[in-house]
């Protein structure tokens, strides 16, 4: 088995025999291996969002996280805070959408401008959506499902976004 001293910062041929050994016993055969990249950690966080959306037709979550990785927060689509839908709102699918809060357009309400380095939405923002997430100046965004009447791919070459799809973000350690 080899050691991967780099992690270390010291060659293998100047541990001691006992520090080999402790070594080993941390090496990742003893640890689970998966590792989820940024992207992934942000579409996960996104994915668990979209489970609270009361949308019952699409559900959308959205991440954001800072400049160190760190979550800013997370949000979904809905109806706005404090408002009951009355009976019968759900009924008709067409009419509910004017009424619907995008879920980056929620995410947006948690920071300022400048303050996020991305974000990560389950579903491709619509053009209005990617127009806000420009506006409060974020330069990576992920999405999982394509939404094809979005401009947003435009929008993102033009402005130089990072523009990438996401669909593979275990929610297990693999
Ligand atoms: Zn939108």
């Amino acid at each position: 088995m080899s050691i991967d001293t780099s992690l270390y910062g010291s060659s293998h041929s100047t541990l001691h025999p006992l520090e080999c050994s402790i070594l080993r016993m941390n090496d990742s055969e003893d640890r689970p291996r998966g590792r989820i990249t940024i992207p992934q950690y942000a579409m996960a966080l996104a994915h668990v969002a979209s489970l609270r959306s009361e949308d019952p037709f699409r559900k959308v979550g959205a991440a954001a996280l800072d400049f160190d990785n760190r979550v800013i927060g997370t949000a979904y689509n809905g109806l706005a805070p404090g408002f009951d839908a009355p009976d019968g709102f759900w009924d008709d699918r067409d009419q509910r959408q004017k009424f619907m809060l995008h879920a980056e357009v929620n995410l947006c309400s948690l920071f300022k401008r400048g303050e996020v380095k991305l974000m990560a939405s389950t579903t491709m923002p619509c053009t209005s959506c990617m127009q806000t997430l420009c506006a409060y100046g974020i330069k990576e965004i992920y999405y999982r499902d394509i939404y094809s009447q979005s401009s947003a791919p435009e929008i993102a070459a033009t402005y130089g976004i990072h523009f990438e799809q996401v669909t593979d973000y275990p929610l297990e350690l693999t």
